[in-house]
């Protein structure tokens, strides 16, 4: 065992994961770069995604405080919240979720967070100030009422939720190295910077010189974001008592042409790369998070950072239940075109 798992170990976590999550061959990129997708859209508990990892060890904490009651907030459609509500389901702890937006005709992720049987309460507000002030207000009312609530910040992205992105790293080191693979470059969407501050962490600890990570930017700009990983990164080597441990700021790439004009609204690029992931790959990715990482990592391609026969490894953060939300899929309008670009026409008029 790296000494890095020995650490880990030490640190209350509650197994709800399915771990490992593949490491699946996926189709050849633009340019000849072989792709490799680590699924952890698989990662199970109530229907996965990458907060899956993190919960894991937010849980382990908040029953460790012997919390009886969890408290989180996102955005309408928040992946983090209806993970966060599976998770209290099971461990039988009541769960409530603070929602982005107006009350709606309950789809996609909310749909899922009301049939987890957490309790959802909608701000009106888009504003993470005025989630973030509700958050505090509803938690302040059920200590008052003699209550254990336990704060699952947005995205749970802290220390503590990163230090299951520390673990993912040893994880996919070990697939690399049974497959034999030298990946060239590491690509995912990010959001709230756990994901990213915890493979920078673990990558740090055990492999320093180890494949580079290219992180997505989907909502916050680079250089927040870049600090946010940095900071997030270091909390997390910190809990896992190795600050003498470096993240090199040179190893904190951030790329911020994908986002397009903000979190969640939809972008050409990325609908084009949604529509080439689920052609070629079978993969479904959705247009707040992968899809635009998804773009991120063709652009690579494209701009010829990937080489022919490199190995490039897109971490599939998940999110596919906002698919099935309005507006969660591309035009299929647009998709016939996309059919004819991928060169399937061979498959027309056989239908006869
Ligand atoms: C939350 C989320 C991300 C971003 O992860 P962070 O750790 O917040 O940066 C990426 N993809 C999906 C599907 C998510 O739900």
């Amino acid at each position: 065992m790296t000494e890095l798992a020995v650490l880990l170990n030490g640190l209350p976590r509650v197994g709800m994961a399915t771990l490992p999550t593949p490491l699946e061959v996926g189709p050849e990129l633009p340019g000849g770069a072989r792709l490799y997708v680590k699924r952890d859209d698989l990662s199970g508990l109530g229907m996965g995604g990458n907060k899956a990892r993190k919960l894991e060890y937010l849980c382990g904490d908040a029953l460790a405080q012997k919390a009886d009651v969890l408290v989180t907030v996102g955005a309408a459609q928040s992946n983090h919240a209806r993970m966060t509500a599976a998770a209290g389901a099971v461990l039988g702890i009541e769960t409530h979720v603070l929602l982005g937006g107006l009350k709606q005709a309950p789809s996609g992720n909310q749909l899922l967070s009301s049939l987890f049987g957490a309790e959802l309460h909608f701000c009106g507000s888009d504003d993470w100030d005025e989630l973030e002030q509700a958050m505090d207000e509803l938690i302040d009312e059920l200590a008052r009422a003699g209550r254990r609530p336990y704060r699952v910040p947005i995205g749970g992205s802290t220390a503590v939720g990163a230090t299951g992105f520390a673990g993912a790293w040893p994880e996919l080191m070990a697939q690399c190295e049974t497959l034999n693979l030298r990946p060239a470059l590491i690509v995912h969407a990010s959001s709230s910077a756990g994901t990213h501050g915890g493979l920078l962490a673990g990558r740090a600890a055990m492999s320093p010189n180890g494949p580079p990570i290219l992180a997505i930017a989907v909502a916050k700009t680079g250089l927040d974001l870049r600090n946010e990983a940095a900071h997030i990164a270091r909390a997390c080597l910190d809990r896992l008592q190795l600050s003498d441990v470096d993240v090199r700021d040179e190893d904190i790439e951030v790329d911020e042409r994908w986002r397009g004009p903000d979190y969640a609204v939809p972008t050409k690029e990325a609908d084009a790369a949604i529509i080439w992931a689920a052609r070629r790959g079978g993969l479904v990715l959705d247009r707040v998070y992968t899809g635009k990482a998804f773009a991120g990592m063709l652009g690579a391609a494209e701009e010829g950072r990937l080489e022919s026969g490199e190995t490039v490894i897109f971490w599939h953060t998940g999110g596919q239940p906002a698919v099935f939300a309005p507006g969660g899929a591309p035009e299929l309008a647009n998709t016939i075109s996309a059919r004819d670009e991928a060169g399937s026409d061979e498959r027309e008029g056989s239908e006869a």
